[in-house]
């Protein structure tokens, strides 16, 4: 694995730092869409010499070099998650987690907005996640 990243890194223009490795590896990982917080947080036991400012170069780094996606959901803590197969989100209101759904595409009559070009759309739904929800069946 670690050669295979190493050549993603080396398409990508980014030298392959363990930092920079051990960060990608925890996206990979986890799938929780992270805060700079968390990442720093679960790593600095391991990477003893790591700060929050390191963290947030490094997925700065990846955002330009688009290997990380910074997910924009609308609160002021940036979240993040390797870039993967397009897809849209569901941000649970209760316990705050965010989900990856199938990518929901609108289809928007240009009319409605004339002169603009559409290149993008992203869709994000709010409400609450089957797990929260049976919880409050249950409570
Ligand atoms: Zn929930
Ligand atoms: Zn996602």
């Amino acid at each position: 694995m670690t050669e295979t990243l190493k050549k993603i890194f080396k398409e990508k223009g980014v030298s392959p730092s363990y930092t920079r490795m051990r960060i990608y590896y925890y996206l990979d990982d986890c799938k929780t869409h992270p805060t700079v917080d968390t990442i720093y947080k679960e790593l600095i036991d391991e990477l003893p010499t790591l700060s929050k400012t390191t963290v947030y170069n490094v997925l700065k780094l990846f955002v330009e070099k688009e290997l990380v996606y910074e997910v924009n959901i609308g609160t002021n803590e940036k979240r993040y998650e390797l870039v993967i197969e397009k897809h849209s989100h569901f941000i649970c209101q209760v316990c705050n987690t965010i989900y990856d759904i199938p990518y929901i595409c609108r289809p928007i009559d240009e009319d409605v907005i004339p002169g603009f070009e559409i290149i993008d759309q992203e869709v994000n739904l709010k409400g609450i996640c089957p797990n929260c929800k049976h919880k409050q069946i249950t409570t």
